[in-house]
């Protein structure tokens, strides 16, 4: 297959009035959902984020790996996400259950994510095996002109935005295994009418030891209603990396308590005598962004003469068919110092982003490191990000992190870096589920599977 992918949510309005064409979205208050929450997170808007740094429930460790001998028919696949964890966090020695983990098992040096790297377009990739560009979530927030007037945002959940793409989760249930999602974006819909068997509306609130309760409580379901595959996100990294920066002490702390929570989830496992495949990943890494690296728009171009979508380390611009939206557009298309602009149609092919209608008509690439933001845009956000990604998916701040350990798994493996896309088509092979069509390759892979 071919594709390309997309950028950056954004600042914008991702609250407005919308959704024209796509049906009706719930908005009940309790389900006011990852997206907008995850965007506080990721964009790193306000937010009380710092809830989900409260102390996390003590659990013994160093956690030991789970044994790849238990003898049991019951072999859950559990897929969590540490949301903007970068690769090489691991060695920073605040993360003795990771380390035990890589170390009984599987770590990639580090992991590629798609283009653009953020939080929604990499989630889904991962359970889709398709780049943004194939699945249609191309960016945080984004258009789509066959629903003129509709924005996607973050807590998005018409199932019109997500069904270019099939997660794991519905192939799964359709082929008789039962799922659960404690968290995931896309998975608060009812996508092609299919939903996971357990769900929870997103609660950034929720803790991560709280988190990892409520997904053991459904391993303690009856036999027929237990998932055979399941989801956990964690999102404290990544949001203190966006207000501290990835060098910081608080993202320390934050890979310390996820860390932490991690470990209560394998001695529940332990518990239960449950031999359960694991496969921890992250979306993308986190660059460090100095407070004067801003490439501003309004420098450039008349903000109000072209319709910024989203911005920040990526930025998709839709240009209008006016005289002065062709101003605009040369003028972006020229070359700039810390930002590289490119018609949707010429972005190069290695992004794999640029075909999907939902993609703006000029995509901008910050340099690592920088931000492309508007003055307005900055205005309404009030503080400065001390760390984002969005940038080149081969830059080494934005790889990712890879870790499986499990029956399945080989034990004390480093495989070479490789593409998200690839997680798919090895998750569907360890669980023996039918794969959809995807852009993965399990060769790229096949080197973490036992008896290989
Ligand atoms: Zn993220």
């Amino acid at each position: 297959m071919t594709v390309r992918t997309p950028p950056q949510s954004g600042f914008h309005p991702d609250s407005s009035p919308v959704r024209l064409r796509l049906t009706g979205e719930r908005k009940t208050g309790r389900r006011r959902g990852f997206l907008k929450q995850v965007h506080a997170a990721c964009a790193a808007l306000a937010l009380a984020a710092f809830s989900v740094f409260a102390p996390v429930q003590a659990a013994p460790q160093p956690a030991v790996p789970i044994a790849a001998s238990t003898p049991a028919a019951y072999v859950p696949l559990i897929l969590f996400s540490i949301d903007g964890i970068r690769w090489d966090y691991l060695n920073r020695g605040v993360s003795p259950t990771l380390s035990a983990l890589a170390a009984g098992g599987v770590r990639a040096e580090r992991m590629l994510p798609s283009y653009p790297s953020i939080t929604f377009p990499n989630h889904y990739t991962l359970v889709t095996g398709l780049y943004p560009d194939h699945h249609g979530i191309v960016a945080n927030t984004f258009q789509d002109p066959a629903a003129p007037g509709g924005v996607f945002h973050m807590s998005s959940k018409d199932e019109a935005w997500w069904d270019e793409g099939t997660p794991l989760w519905v192939s799964a249930e359709r082929q008789g295994l039962p799922t659960a999602t404690e968290f995931w974006p896309g998975s608060e819909s009812a996508i092609h009418g299919v939903r996971p068997s357990h769900w929870e509306p997103f609660n950034q609130g929720k803790r991560a030891d709280q988190r990892v309760d409520s997904l053991l409580a459904w391993l303690d379901l009856p036999a027929e209603r237990k998932p055979r595959f399941l989801s956990l996100y964690f999102d404290a990294v990544d949001t203190a990396g966006h207000f501290h920066g990835p060098d910081s002490e608080a993202v320390n702390t934050a890979v310390a308590a996820t860390d932490t929570a991690i470990g209560h989830l394998i001695e529940g496992l332990k518990a239960r005598g449950i031999a359960a495949n694991l496969i921890v990943v992250s979306d993308h890494g986190m660059a460090a962004v100095a407070p004067d690296h801003t490439v501003w728009l309004d420098d450039v171009v008349d903000p109000a003469a072209v319709h910024v979508v989203f911005a920040d380390a990526v930025s998709g611009v839709d240009i209008p068919e006016t005289a002065a939206g062709h101003v605009a557009e040369a003028k972006l298309l020229a070359p700039h110092e810390h930002m590289t602009c490119w018609d949707k149609a010429k972005v190069p092919a290695r992004l794999h982003y640029g075909t999907n209608p939902r993609v703006p008509d000029v995509v901008c690439m910050g340099e690592v490191g920088w931000l492309i933001e508007t003055r307005a845009e900055q205005a309404r956000r009030h503080f400065h990000l001390q760390g984002e990604h969005g940038y080149d998916n081969t830059a080494p701040e934005m790889g990712a992190l890879f870790i499986a350990n499990g029956p399945a798994f080989k034990a004390g493996t480093v495989i070479p870096p490789f593409p998200n896309v690839d997680v798919y088509p090895l998750m569907a092979k360890v669980l023996g589920v039918k794969a959809e069509r995807n852009d993965g390759d399990l060769a790229g892979v096949r080197g973490a599977l036992a008896g290989r």
